[in-house]
C-alpha cells in the first residue's frame, strides 16, 4: 500500500497547527497533517504522545484551543461530533466501546442509525467478517477481543463514512489476531474509504500505511512515506532520541516482531515498549 502520494489536489482531511489542552496539559502542540483520498495515513507514537487526542479532536470529542480541522475543504473545527459523523467521519475508538449487553447485530444497527448512503450494509459487514453472521444474536460482551474489534469496525463501516479513524486496533490483541484484522483493510479501502489510523504497533503501521507521522509529547517528530524513512529515523522519532542513538544500546525489546523491512537489519525487536501489548 505504499502508493505514490497525490502531490496536489484537496486533501479529504486536513489538520492545521492543532493545539489541544487537557486542563493545563498541552496534549497537542501545533500538529498538522493532510490526508488525501484513498490513503492510509498512520499516526505512531509512544504512550501519551497525543495520538488518541488527535483522533478524538478530529471526531469532535475535544475542542482545540488553536488550529483548524478541514474536511473536504470545509472548516469543521466548531462542528458538533454528530454532524461530523453524518458528514462522513467515523471513528473506531480505542478499547472498542461496544454496547456489551447488546448483540452483534444490535451494535451494528446502532452504527447504521444515521448512516449515509453508500456500499456498506450490515449484510456486507457479515460478508467481510465471515464468522459474524452466525453469531449475530450473541452479546458482544461474550466475544473475544478480536471479535469485538471486528464488530467495532463493522459498526463504523455501516455508517458509510468517507474517512475512517481507527484508534489502536491492535490494543490488547495477539499479533496473529491483529494481522487478521488488518488483512481486511484492502477490502475496506476498495469501497472508496480513506483511513487515518493510530498505532503503537509500529511494524503494523508501517506495513499498511501510505504515509506516516510520529508524535512525541504532542509534537510531530517525523513525517513521510514509510519507504522514505529508515528504521533508525523512526526509532529516534518514537523515543525522542538524536538520530543514531536508538541503535547505540541495541534494539528495544518487546513489540511484534520488528518494524524494519524484512532483512533490513533495522530495529528487529520492534519499538513497542515491553508490556504494552496483551495477548
Ligand atoms: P495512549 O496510547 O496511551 O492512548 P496517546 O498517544 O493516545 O497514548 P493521549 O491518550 O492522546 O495519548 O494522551 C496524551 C496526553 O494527554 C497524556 O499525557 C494523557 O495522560 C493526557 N490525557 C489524555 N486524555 C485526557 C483527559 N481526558 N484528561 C486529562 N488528560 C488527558
Amino acid at each position: 500500500m505504499n502508493a505514490p502520494r497525490p502531490g496536489n489536489g484537496t486533501p479529504l482531511l486536513e489538520v492545521r497547527d492543532l493545539v489541544v489542552h487537557h486542563g493545563q496539559l498541552r496534549a497537542l502542540d501545533g500538529v498538522s497533517l493532510r490526508v488525501f483520498p484513498g490513503e492510509v495515513y498512520a499516526i505512531i507514537g509512544a504512550n501519551g504522545a497525543g495520538k488518541s487526542t488527535l483522533l478524538r479532536t478530529i471526531a469532535g470529542l475535544h475542542q482545540p484551543t488553536e488550529g483548524a480541522i478541514l474536511y473536504d475543504g470545509k472548516d469543521m473545527t466548531k462542528v458538533r461530533p454528530e454532524r461530523r459523523a453524518t458528514a462522513g467521519i467515523a471513528m473506531v475508538p480505542e478499547g472498542r466501546r461496544l454496547f456489551g449487553s447488546l448483540t452483534v447485530e444490535e451494535n451494528l444497527q446502532v452504527g447504521a442509525t444515521y448512516a449515509r448512503k453508500g456500499p456498506w450494509t450490515i449484510e456486507r459487514v457479515y460478508e467481510l467478517f465471515g464468522w459474524m453472521s452466525e453469531r449475530r444474536t450473541q452479546r458482544t460482551a461474550q466475544l473475544s477481543g478480536g471479535e469485538q474489534q471486528s464488530v467495532a469496525i463493522g459498526r463504523a463501516l455501516v455508517a458509510n463514512p468517507r474517512v475512517l479513524l481507527l484508534d489502536e486496533l491492535s490494543l490488547g490483541l495477539a499479533p496473529v489476531v491483529v494481522q487478521r484484522i488488518y488483512a481486511m483493510l484492502p477490502q475496506i479501502l476498495a469501497t472508496g474509504l480513506t483511513v487515518l489510523l493510530v498505532e503503537q504497533d509500529v511494524s503494523q503501521a508501517l506495513r499498511v500505511a501510505s504515509h506516516l507521522q510520529c508524535l512525541l509529547e504532542g509534537h510531530t517528530t517525523l513525517e513521510g512515506r514509510p519507504s522514505d524513512v529508515t528504521p533508525a529515523q523512526v526509532e529516534a522519532a518514537y523515543f525522542g532520541l538524536a538520530e543514531g542513538d536508538g541503535r547505540a544500546e541495541g534494539p528495544p525489546q518487546g513489540g511484534s516482531g520488528g518494524m524494519g523491512p524484512p532483512g533490513s537489519g533495522g530495529v528487529t525487536g520492534g519499538v513497542v515498549p515491553p508490556g504494552e501489548k496483551g495477548a
